[in-house]
């Protein structure tokens, strides 16, 4: 409704047209920037409870900006699903992701899983499999390395094709996990049909586990029934000590969290990857 008062409307007005503008060029630096390789990526490890070893990586998208500098995924993700940029930019992710991944390897970093954030929006690009699968052959990476994080939201739109898609992207080894598990409406029957390897529950839960008993058992209930579906279980988010231990305790095969690294890039985390992949 437009406001009484001319000159709340001016303010109105001029406020939506200033941030309406400033998302349209925030889209097209986007665009320039997938243009120039403006992107990176930072790594974050994933730990093996049992063994102490750093068995994989998250990979994490940033951009930095000439003015805002470094952005953070939250803060043009979103305009990208919206655009449809996310496509472009997916493949930008995963094809920079691959080539990590292969030089690791070819340094003998040895076996580690590289899991990549895949939205829902880019199952709508029907190429989506063709040029995975070209990706992947152009690099020459075992398949059985890679994995895809799908949100619960997109796992729960399963249409024929995004079912599709993932069979046949499994039936090459990739492996897919339940990204931010717990905060949306995915229920246990649906993960079964689907090829799931892998459960991470999300930063929320690992968070709230130790405020009460309670919020502990529903941790360890999450746990028992994700093993029961033959799920790997990660936990997200992980920042203590205290935190580690109750989920050892509860049985989680995996944890990430600033407790053992935030993500970073490559370069940085390599160190840590050379210590015979030890903490
Ligand atoms: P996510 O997939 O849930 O990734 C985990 C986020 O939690 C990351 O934020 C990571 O830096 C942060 N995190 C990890 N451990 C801790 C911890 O111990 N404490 C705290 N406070 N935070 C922790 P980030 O990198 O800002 O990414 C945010 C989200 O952006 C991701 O959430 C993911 O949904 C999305 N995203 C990132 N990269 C990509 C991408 O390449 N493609 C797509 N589609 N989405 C991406
Ligand atoms: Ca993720
Ligand atoms: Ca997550
Ligand atoms: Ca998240």
């Amino acid at each position: 409704a437009k406001a009484k008062q001319g000159c709340t409307w001016y303010l109105y007005n001029e406020r939506v047209n200033r941030s309406a503008g400033s998302l349209a060029d925030l889209e097209d630096e986007l665009r320039r920037a997938l243009r120039r390789d403006d992107l990176e990526l930072h790594y974050q490890p994933r730990l093996c409870i049992e063994t102490g070893r750093i068995v994989g990586m998250e990979a994490l998208v940033r951009w930095p900006h000439a003015e805002r500098g470094l952005l953070a995924p939250d803060e043009f993700i979103p305009m990208a699903e919206e655009s449809g940029l996310i496509v472009p930019l997916g493949y930008w992710v995963i094809a920079r992701a691959l080539r990590d991944l292969q030089s690791l390897r070819e340094s003998g970093v040895g076996e580690l899983h590289m899991a990549v954030n895949l939205s829902f929006r880019q199952f709508q690009d029907s190429q989506l499999l063709a040029t995975l699968e070209r990706l992947i052959a152009e690099r020459g990476v075992d398949p059985h390395w890679l994995e895809f994080e799908l949100t619960e939201t997109a796992v729960m739109r399963r249409s024929d094709q995004v079912r599709g898609t993932m069979n046949a992207l499994a039936a090459l080894g990739v492996r897919f996990s339940l990204d931010d598990f717990g905060t949306g409406f995915s229920s246990f029957v649906h993960l079964s049909r689907l090829p799931i390897s892998l459960l991470k529950i999300d930063k929320s839960f690992v968070d709230q586990m130790a405020a009460r008993p309670q919020n502990g058992r529903l941790v360890r209930a999450m746990i028992g029934l994700a093993h029961d579906l033959g799920l790997e279980v990660v936990a997200e988010g992980v920042e203590g000590a205290a935190q580690l231990g109750q989920l050892r305790r509860f049985g989680a095969d995996q944890v990430q969290g600033y407790l053992i690294s935030k993500p970073l890039p490559l370069a940085e985390l390599r160190p840590l990857l050379d210590r015979g992949h030890r903490l």
